[in-house]
């Protein structure tokens, strides 16, 4: 069953508040960058980006980016796709929230922490507003921790 976070964005009220809990939480975490996930990563991430004051850097999925890249691969459930973030986005010791809408397995995120660990940054923790329970018992992607909003039954 496909989770649609489309009809929060159409209230104001309640998609307002889903950024304010996320802002809440990183305020005070010194976090530079918020990466976010194509393609629902770049609703959530941006707004969280200029309220806790870092700089947003998409990671795109493969031949989307127009400069030099640096890419990570993942396998999904019927294949394998990639990641891919601009070189020179992230400099080594900053601080990052990676941001996307809904974590199911896991293997997007941890491609995410993968790419930003590749270019020496530190991957403070991973935010989603959705968390499928078949991921549960296993919420520290690489050893990175993940935050959750809901998580439907
Ligand atoms: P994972 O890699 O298995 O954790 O899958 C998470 C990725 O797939 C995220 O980028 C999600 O946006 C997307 N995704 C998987 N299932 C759903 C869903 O039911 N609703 C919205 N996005 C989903």
């Amino acid at each position: 069953m496909f989770q649609d976070i489309t009809t929060l964005l159409l209230d104001q009220k309640a998609f307002k508040y889903t950024v304010d809990i996320f802002v809440d939480r990183y305020r005070d975490k010194k976090i530079s960058v918020v990466a976010g996930v194509e393609a629902r990563g770049f609703i959530f991430g941006p707004p969280i980006a200029l309220a806790i004051g870092a700089k947003f850097v998409p990671l795109r999925k493969p031949r989307k980016l127009p400069g030099e890249v640096i890419s990570e691969a993942y396998t999904l459930e019927y294949g394998t796709d990639c990641l891919e973030m601009h070189v020179g986005a992230v400099q080594p010791g900053e601080s990052v929230l990676i941001v996307d809408d809904l974590v199911a397995t896991g293997g997007t995120l941890s491609a995410a922490i993968r790419l930003l660990e590749r270019v020496g940054a530190e991957v403070v923790e991973c935010a989603c507003v959705i968390g499928l329970p078949l991921v549960k018992g296993n919420w520290r992607l690489n050893g990175v921790p993940l935050y959750v909003l809901v998580e439907p039954r």
